[in-house]
């Protein structure tokens, strides 16, 4: 990697109990990412973590739409969604963060999906396309030029994060040991290929 500078920042993605083995929606492996996000987070002066955090009966969940079943797709009024099982309900055990992420120096927590009708799997815009988090306006105000991400999954959350940072102008990087996917129908391999295609380095 890149000598850090201050201009660098560490974006960690949704390291949450019910993203981790024994969670709602666990992604295979994601807690075995900890120790290497741990170390990573080390080597960074600026960190900002985010924190999936729904309220219950989200429009993202299966349970919200009856006769639906969690994975199937659905057309909400901003196209089309995946449906999940219930997941990171605000303020319950399964939205915390996996108890062994130490990155005490982290500066700021965004808490994205709050919206009862819309989800959100970046950390800069929700799945409407239009709903800006603020993350963008808060990284470039703070002066930071290179984003570098980890955490889960890399698939949806980490992917749609890395392809708006890259969009919105930072030079963006995701470090894939330090990351973990749900690969649907070959979704890693294609968010892969979709991050190369849109200029984020991959290490
Ligand atoms: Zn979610």
């Amino acid at each position: 990697m890149q000598k850090v500078t201050d201009r660098d920042l560490l974006l960690v993605i949704d390291v949450q109990n019910d993203f981790c083995p024994g969670g709602a929606l666990a992604v295979p492996e994601g807690d075995a990412i900890v120790p290497t996000i741990n170390r990573l987070a080390r080597d960074f002066t600026h960190v900002v973590l985010t924190q999936d955090w729904h309220p219950p009966g989200h429009a993202s969940f299966a349970s919200t739409h009856p006769g639906r079943q969690p994975f199937e797709a659905i057309e909400l009024p901003y196209g089309t969604q995946i449906l999940w099982p219930d997941h990171c309900v605000q303020g319950t055990p399964g939205a915390a963060f996996h108890p062994d992420l130490d990155i005490p120096h982290a500066e700021l927590v965004l808490r994205k999906g709050y919206h009862p009708a819309i989800d959100s799997y970046s950390a800069f815009q929700e799945n409407d396309r239009k709903t800006a988090t603020g993350l963008a306006a808060y990284l470039r105000e703070r002066g930071f030029g290179r984003i570098t991400l980890c955490g889960l999954a890399t698939d949806f959350c980490v992917f749609f994060s890395a392809i708006d940072a890259a969009k919105a102008g930072f030079a963006t990087t995701v470090v894939l040991d330090a990351c973990r996917g749900i690969d649907r129908d070959g979704s890693i391999a294609r968010a892969l290929d979709e991050m190369r295609a849109a200029g984020v380095t991959l290490l």
